[in-house]
């Protein structure tokens, strides 16, 4: 894992919320049968599950078995029917560390679905980035807080205030509680795995999970209900500028029209709220297509990747994402990160 890599992590691991957190998930029903979970602050990443006649499917496991079992503890609350499949809408550790929850509460029955390419980066990504969690990156962390605690300054030598005490001490907790549960952390992976399409034929409803291109990773998928005019989008779609590290931009615009064009009202997204309409994956639209043709533009008056940084103003589109409301440097930092993204794909830097 590279620096960048790990300092994204950290940067996830600071939406990580203190141990101890009552309810993890708001569940909100969109459809007879069918729930997304919004991870409240700390939990960041969402999922959903779907109540059949005989079963239960979910969709997406969170960084922790400890959430993905609060999950389970709501899915409880509306059944008594066994959760039989876990899909995993891509390999981001976010999404699959708790997978194990599953099959250790349901038994081997469980059934782990994910595209063939996710499966893949989940035994070459997704492992080893536990092992690098655990080893490095947490314990780095914590003796980082640690450190800032026992000083009473920040690293840049800014003197602690006592809310700034406090947010470090919850993250210290937060921290040694995730490191503690990383140590059994082992991802079930899936059990089957497709190109395409699959399709499950339930007494009750039909369940899609469909396949469209690369897009926010290589292997995204979105699991949709025709009948319920639902859509669980992964990290395809989000409240904000999805994460971009493993991404490939310029195809990913093919791939959201055809989520877009699917007949549906309701979007259960990877982060953030439950989007009604597609007016939020209009506006992600409008700015991949004004990012990338920018990106393309100036690739082809020979600029560096210092130069097009330099030369992009997406400034426009600054109001179009509620998760920078009131943080316009966090749609700077997701633009350059884009803006990177691209460059290097465009510039056949990223393998296709
Ligand atoms: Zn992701």
């Amino acid at each position: 894992m590279g620096r960048r890599s790990l300092g994204v992590l950290i940067l996830l691991l600071g939406l990580l919320a203190p141990s101890g957190l009552a309810q993890s998930f708001d569940i909100v029903k969109v459809a007879d049968g069918v729930y997304a979970a919004v991870g409240r602050a700390g939990v960041a990443s969402n999922g959903a599950f779907i109540v059949n006649k005989e079963d239960v499917l979910v969709v997406d496991t969170h960084f922790r078995p400890s959430w993905a079992k609060d999950l389970i503890a709501e899915i409880r609350k509306v059944t008594n029917k066994p959760v039989r499949y876990v899909v995993n809408t891509h390999w981001h550790n976010d999404h699959v560390q708790g997978n194990q929850a599953y099959v250790s509460v349901f038994g081997p029955g469980v059934e782990y679905i994910s595209q063939h390419s996710a499966r893949e980066d989940m035994v070459g990504k997704a492992i080893p980035s536990v092992q690098e969690q655990l080893t490095k990156a947490v314990p780095d962390r914590i003796a980082s807080t640690e450190k800032m605690l026992a000083e009473g300054k920040t690293t840049s030598g800014t003197p602690l205030t006592d809310q700034g005490r406090a947010n470090l001490t919850a993250r210290l907790g937060s921290d040694k509680a995730y490191l503690e549960e990383l140590k059994s952390v082992q991802i079930a992976l899936p059990t089957i795995t497709f190109e395409r399409s699959l399709v499950l034929y339930k007494p009750d409803r039909t369940i899609h999970i469909l396949f469209f291109g690369k897009g926010h990773t290589r292997g995204d998928v979105v699991v949709y209900l025709p009948k319920e005019k639902v859509v669980v989008t992964g990290d395809l779609l989000t409240n904000g500028i999805p994460f971009m590290r493993d991404a490939y931009p310029s195809q990913w615009i093919a791939t959201l029209d055809s989520v877009r064009n699917l007949d549906w009202n309701t979007a259960a997204t990877g982060h953030g709220p439950v989007q009604s309409g597609k007016e939020q994956v209009d506006k992600l639209l409008a700015y991949m297509n004004d990012m990338v043709a920018a990106v393309k533009d100036a690739i082809g008056k020979g600029m560096s990747l210092e130069q097009t940084s330099a030369s992009i103003d997406l400034s426009r589109h600054k109001d179009s994402f509620p998760a920078y409301a009131g943080n316009p440097q966090g749609f700077a930092a997701a633009s350059k990160s884009a803006v990177e993204r691209t460059w290097n794909e465009l510039s056949g830097k990223i393998p296709n």
